[in-house]
C-alpha cells in the first residue's frame, strides 16, 4: 500500500537519504538494514512525517501523503527508546496511543483492554513503567504503536534494549502478532541475521541509498554489489 518515489532528504549539505524507491506490499513485513548513520531512522521519520522529503513522494494506497502531519497519517512510529511517560500507568501510556479519537471513556478502557492481551500484559494495567522489564517496556511501547490500528507500523530498532535471550523470543513474538494484524511492518535493525529471521523481505541501506530489496535468500544468493554479499555473508 506504501509507496516511495524518489525520496531524497538533505540536511543542509548532507545527503542522509538518496533518491530510495520502495513499494510494501500489504501486510509485508520489511526490515530495514544498514550500518550506523546510513539514514535508517531518516527514512522511517520521513514515512511518518516527522520530516519533509527535500524530494520525491511517498504515498499510501495512491494518496499523496504530502502536507498530511503525523497524527493524520494511517502510519504510526514506534521510537528506539519507547517514549513512555513514567509517572502514567501502563493504561494511561496505551491510551495516549487513542487520544483525539474522541472515543468514550468505556470505549477507550475496551481498546485498551484488548490492547494489553494482544502483548500478553493482562494485569499490568495499573503498574508504572518504571517497575516493569525491558522486554514488557518494549511491549507497552508495542501496544501504544497499535492502538490506532495503523496500516504501516514503523519500529526503529525495536528489540535494541534487550538482552540476547530476550530479543530472540520477541523476534518470533513480533513476527507472529505482525501476521495476525495482517499490518505492514517496517523494521529497522543492524543485525542481519535479525532481519533474516523477521523479514519477508528485506531492504539493504548503505549511505543514504536503498541498494537491494529483497527475501533473505535472495540477496544472499544474488546480492546486488559487494555491499550486500558483505553484510548478509557475515551471518553464514
Ligand atoms: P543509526 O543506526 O546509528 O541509528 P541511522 O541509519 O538511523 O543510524 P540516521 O539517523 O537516519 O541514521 O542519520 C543519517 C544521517 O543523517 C547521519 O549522518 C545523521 O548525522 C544525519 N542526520 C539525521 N538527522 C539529522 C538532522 N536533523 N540534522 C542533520 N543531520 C541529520
Ligand atoms: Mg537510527
Amino acid at each position: 500500500p506504501l509507496r516511495l518515489a524518489n525520496v531524497t532528504k538533505r540536511f543542509g549539505t548532507h545527503t542522509a537519504v538518496e533518491d530510495v524507491s520502495l513499494d510494501l506490499r500489504s501486510g509485508e513485513f520489511l526490515c530495514l538494514l544498514g550500518p550506523s548513520g546510513c539514514g535508517k531512522s531518516t527514512l522511517l521519520r520521513l514515512i511518518a512525517g516527522f520530516e519533509t522529503p527535500t524530494s520525491g513522494s511517498i504515498g499510501l494506497d495512491g494518496r499523496d501523503l504530502a502536507g498530511l502531519p503525523p497524527h493524520r497519517r494511517p502510519v504510526n512510529m514506534m521510537f528506539q527508546s519507547y517514549a513512555l511517560f513514567p509517572h502514567m500507568s501502563v493504561a494511561r501510556n496505551i491510551a495516549y496511543g487513542l487520544k483525539g479519537l474522541g472515543l468514550s471513556r468505556a470505549a477507550t478502557a475496551e481498546r485498551v483492554e484488548g490492547l494489553l492481551r494482544l502483548v500478553r500484559l493482562d494485569g499490568f494495567a495499573d503498574r508504572r513503567p518504571d517497575r516493569l522489564s525491558g522486554g514488557q517496556r518494549q511491549r507497552v511501547a508495542l501496544a501504544r504503536a497499535l492502538a490506532r490500528e495503523p496500516r504501516v507500523l514503523l519500529l526503529d530498532e525495536p528489540l535494541g534494549a534487550l538482552d540476547r535471550s530476550l530479543r530472540e523470543e520477541t523476534q518470533a513474538e513480533l513476527r507472529a502478532l505482525q501476521r495476525r494484524l495482517a499490518t505492514s511492518f517496517v523494521v529497522v535493525t543492524h543485525d542481519p541475521s535479525e532481519a533474516m529471521t523477521m523479514a519477508d523481505r528485506i531492504g539493504v541501506m548503505d549511505r543514504g541509498r536503498l541498494m537491494q530489496v529483497g527475501a533473505a535468500a535472495e540477496l544472499y544468493e544474488r546480492p546486488a554489489n559487494r555491499f550486500v554479499a558483505g553484510l548478509l555473508g557475515d551471518v553464514n
